[in-house]
Parts: C-alpha cells; sequence; structure tokens
C-alpha cells in the first residue's frame, strides 16, 4: 500500500524555471519583465491591510470591470484566477477531462501535466520543421488548446489562422483555447473573435507585459457559458483564488495602459536589436512575438553553453528534449542586460565552436 493516490503516483510536475537566492545573476529564464509594476499598483495597495481580516470578493468584481473596459467586452465575459496556470487548468478541468485534446507537440510544457491531472488524453501534433504550428493537423474531431504567440517558439499565428481553427472547433461542438500569455509583445489577440465565437476561450496573464508575476493574476475572456463552467470548477477547489490585494493591484495595472504599453515598447525595441546582434554573429534565432528570444545556440546541444552563461552570471532556459536541445530560450531585459547578453553569448558559442 502506498500512501499517495495513483493519481499522485502517476503524476510527472511541470518543472519551473529555476528562482536562485544564492547570488545576482541578469534573470532571463523565466520570461519575467525586467521593469518595475505600474506605481498605481502602489498606491492601489495603500490602506488595504486593515480589510484583509476579511474575505475577497468571489468574482473579483472591480479587477473583472477593469479587463472588461481594456478589451472592450463586459464583465460577465471575465474570469479571473490565481495566475493564468490556474486559469488553465480549471479550463482543462472545465472542458476536457475525459476528452481528447489536440495540442502542437512544442508548447507550453504545463498542458501535458494538467491533461494527466484532469483524465484528458492529449493527442500532441508534430510542429512542422520550422517550428510552425501544424494549424491543419490540429483540425481532427476534439477540443484543441495552443499558446498563441507559443512558447517557447516565440512563433505567432494570425488572427485568421485562430478564425479557422475557431470554425473547426465550433463545428465540432468543441472548445478552441487559446493561451495569450505573451500577446501584449505580439501585433495580434484574438480577444474580439470571443464575440463571435461562443466556443472560443482566450486566457492571459498579468505576468509578463504588466510586471507582476509575483501577484499571481490571470484571467479568461469568453462568452458567459465559458466563464460559468470556469466558476463551476473554482466553486469546487477555491472559492477564492485571487485575494484582495491581488484584485485591486492587477486593476490599478490594468487601467495604467500607458506605463505598461511604455514597458512593452522597451521590451520590444531590446528584442529586435538582440535578435539582430545575435543573427549579424551567425547565430539563428527565430522570428519573436513575445517577450523572449528561441536561440539555436548550438548545432547539437545548447546544455553547455546556458553552464557558462550561468557561470558568467547570465540566467537562461534550457529545455534538454529531444527536439530541443540545440535551443535556448532567452527572455528579454533591459536593453543595457541585453548588450551585455549579446555580447557574452556570442562569446561563448564562438569559444566552443573554436
Ligand atoms: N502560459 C504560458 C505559455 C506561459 O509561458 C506561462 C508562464 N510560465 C503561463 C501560461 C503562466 O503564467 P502565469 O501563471 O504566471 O500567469
Amino acid at each position: 500500500m502506498a500512501y499517495e493516490s495513483k493519481l499522485a503516483l502517476g503524476l510527472v510536475p511541470y518543472t519551473a524555471g529555476e528562482q536562485p537566492k544564492d547570488r545576482k545573476f541578469i534573470k532571463l529564464n523565466t520570461n519575467e519583465n525586467p521593469y518595475p509594476p505600474s506605481p498605481r499598483v502602489e498606491e492601489a495597495l495603500k490602506g488595504k491591510i486593515e480589510l484583509l481580516r476579511l474575505y475577497p470578493d468571489t468574482d473579483a468584481t472591480e479587477l473583472r470591470e477593469a479587463v472588461a473596459e481594456r478589451f472592450c467586452v463586459q464583465p460577465e465575459n471575465v474570469f479571473c484566477g490565481n495566475g493564468s496556470d490556474e486559469v488553465l487548468a480549471f479550463a482543462f478541468a472545465a472542458f476536457f477531462a475525459g476528452k481528447k485534446v489536440y495540442a502542437p507537440d512544442i508548447s507550453y510544457s504545463f498542458y501535458p501535466v494538467y491533461a494527466s491531472l484532469f483524465g484528458a488524453h492529449l493527442q500532441q501534433i508534430p510542429v512542422l520543421s520550422d517550428f510552425s504550428v501544424d494549424v491543419g493537423g490540429l483540425m481532427q474531431d476534439g477540443p484543441v488548446v495552443l499558446a498563441n504567440p507559443n512558447a517557447p517558439t516565440s512563433l505567432e499565428l494570425d488572427t485568421d489562422t485562430i478564425r479557422r481553427l475557431a470554425d473547426h472547433t465550433r463545428e465540432q461542438e468543441e472548445i478552441l483555447l487559446v493561451d495569450e500569455a505573451y500577446a501584449d509583445f505580439a501585433k495580434e489577440s484574438a480577444v474580439p473573435l470571443t464575440k463571435e465565437y461562443e466556443n472560443l476561450l482566450i486566457v492571459r496573464t498579468f505576468s509578463k507585459s504588466h510586471s507582476l508575476a509575483g501577484l499571481r493574476v490571470g484571467y479568461a475572456i469568453g462568452s458567459p457559458r465559458l466563464s460559468q463552467a470556469l466558476r463551476c470548477i473554482r466553486d469546487s477547489f477555491n472559492s477564492y483564488p485571487t485575494d484582495r490585494l491581488a484584485q485591486s493591484a492587477a486593476a490599478a495595472s490594468m487601467r495604467d495602459a500607458a506605463y505598461t504599453q511604455e514597458c512593452i515598447r522597451k521590451i520590444i525595441c531590446a528584442r529586435e536589436k538582440t535578435k539582430k546582434g545575435l543573427r549579424e554573429a551567425g547565430i539563428e534565432v527565430l522570428e519573436s512575438a513575445t517577450n523572449f528570444l528561441f536561440v539555436r545556440a548550438d548545432p547539437i546541444d545548447a546544455g553547455p553553453i546556458q553552464k557558462a552563461l550561468r557561470d558568467r552570471g547570465i540566467l537562461v532556459r534550457y529545455f534538454g528534449t529531444e527536439k530541443l536541445k540545440p535551443y535556448l530560450r532567452v527572455s528579454i531585459g533591459t536593453q543595457e542586460d541585453m548588450e551585455f547578453v549579446t555580447k557574452t553569448m556570442i562569446e561563448i558559442i564562438r569559444q566552443k565552436q573554436s
């Protein structure tokens, strides 16, 4: 007999990127934002401590209103959770449990974990040789989940393609779940399509473009029917997933669009410069619609390059799986940090080649 359930024994959990405590790094391994959150966040938290004796608003009304205003939808189209990871987990439980669900094989590595946790059968469709999503391959007989832009490849699909997927899944009477964790750094978002497609759920986060990874707030936008299913799962798990401070802080950040836009602008600018610098040195870098770059750092295995970067005080993400071995995922930091990172990467890669 084991203390653990069969479920617990059978899970292979997600491995998060390292959060070092021992020394200071240029930390580019978890796609965090290098800039501080909006100053309005601190203002919004003033005087809120006293209220912590009371449970928060289970429906995060103020926050849902702020999100709805920003995306020109209604509050009943919005659902909030403890990070988009939790919203995604609730969505897997609400829409995929016991079903076959299609996803690209290279995508956010939490999807297979949620699938096994909630008894969904994830059918992974190989990406094409240029790492782009095989859209036709996803159009089968079940619901679809994908990150757009995708991670860790940083590539985006345009809205017309998302529309095609939404059409196909609607014909199957199934859900299309689009994880837009990085969409604020991309050209387009599919949120406007949620008005046309009752089966389309978009999941987004405050962790990247709003510099609030430590706050843990994510949200979904979709039809009231989909929000209702998410609420049903939430209330079967934890009625208060977002706390009082998180709701106030996230709402204040959402209302400070100018600040967020300026951070996004600086990150995109540093991303393009870094991409150019690396490419000019002959290093292969994919196009990016995110706050990170997917870099082919070695023809065979980028593991030693990740280690060498770590020794020089730079943390990046190495996945080490069969298809991803030659690659590193490098989050975009400040312009100044990225100049140092570009120079150091080129040096290390050249040394290894010689
Ligand atoms: N989706 C994708 C594609 C991600 O890369 C991440 C960040 N690891 C998340 C969702 C989760 O973000 P969070 O839980 O911080 O909102």
